[in-house]
């Protein structure tokens, strides 16, 4: 981890990092019965500890985050809280991830008053930490494409409040393809797009959400390392990866961190980047991933510096606003 560059995650889902003390807060608050009642005791419900079977397996813990918000004051403050964290962590610029539907659902609450309260709460935060901070909406494909139709609509009702849609959930189950017309709609919105594939499933799914969907960046996309040609498109197009190393070991996604394809996607020329995922479920931080998870996936010193200026080239921000973030952080490695 270079402190000259900028500190950037660009792959993060706020409704999968919700504080173990918060979920606490929550439960109690509006009735919602925990399978514990100390932060301890709460842990291994949600945090994952090892390896789980799959992706759907893993995808479980996070019902716990999702069960607790009770009102739309609590899905500002998981916003929020998301955003303190962030800044605690270090990062100078993070791009926060969240699915209405899923955060609305297990409440009955209403999508696009979700949608609104986490806008307002990564703007309180952003207004008390300081840090660059932008929103992406995800649509999670296990609800199905009526239900997506439902949550892209949500999402479009604070259209400047985001800068790309996303499609997360069983990548297997729903493919990419079923989801043109949404994407169609989102990119029509002004949205950049960034799609979950070639995590669970193979390279085809990165080509669909290329290809289909108008993807200018990929969450995970590390089995694209299977497929030359489908490296030789990505490092043409400048399409960047999104990769969350520990979160692909917890998922069964590689086997294990030593045969993690990073390596050679940076070898490839790939934009690939470091991120976190779901921090509280996978229990790690950012500075976890530069510092433990890089180096133990093969990683040189060069190479994560590779990684972390990667990040700044794919981010979604202006030119301009790379360039402050450069400078910044420039600024605070100076003596
Ligand atoms: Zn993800």
């Amino acid at each position: 981890m270079d402190r000259s560059l900028p500190l950037i995650d660009l792959h993060r889902h706020l409704d999968g990092n919700v504080r173990l003390r918060t979920i606490l807060e929550l439960g109690e608050r509006h009735g919602v019965p925990l399978p514990a009642a100390d932060v301890e005791g709460l842990r291994p419900h949600v945090q994952v500890m090892g390896v789980m079977a799959d992706l759907p397996t893993w995808l479980a813990k996070l019902n716990w985050m999702t069960s607790v918000l009770g009102d739309l004051d609590a899905c500002r403050r998981i916003a929020r809280e998301n955003v303190e964290d962030a800044h605690a962590e270090g990062i100078d610029y993070i791009e926060l991830r969240f699915s209405p539907l899923f955060m609305a659902r297990p409440n009955g609450l209403d999508p696009a008053g979700v949608v609104d309260a986490v806008l307002s709460g990564i703007a309180e935060g952003r207004r008390s930490t300081g840090i660059r901070v932008n929103a992406i909406g995800i649509l999670s494909r296990t609800h199905g494409t009526e239900a997506c139709l439902e949550e892209l609509e949500a999402l479009l009702t604070r259209r400047q409040g985001i800068v790309a849609l996303d499609l997360a959930g069983d990548e297997r189950a729903w493919p990419a393809a079923l989801f043109a017309t949404h994407f169609r709609r989102g990119r029509d919105a002004g949205w950049a797009v960034t799609v979950h594939a070639g995590e669970a499933d193979g390279a085809a799914s990165v080509w669909s959400a290329v290809n289909d969907l108008g993807a200018t960046r990929i969450g995970h996309g590390i089995r694209a390392v299977d497929d030359p040609r489908l490296l030789d498109h990505l490092r043409g197009r400048r399409i960047g990866l999104e990769v969350n190393l520990t979160s692909n070991v917890q998922t069964n996604s590689v086997r294990s961190m030593g045969e993690h394809p990073m390596k050679r996607l940076l070898a490839e020329g790939i934009l690939a980047t470091i991120n976190t995922d779901d921090p509280v479920i996978s229990g790690i931080d950012l500075e976890h991933e530069y510092r433990v998870a890089a180096p133990a996936a093969g990683l040189t010193a060069e190479e994560i510096r590779t990684a972390q200026k990667n990040a700044l080239e794919i981010a979604f921000l202006p030119d301009g606003e790379k360039a402050d973030l450069l400078r910044e952080a420039g600024r605070r490695a100076a003596p």
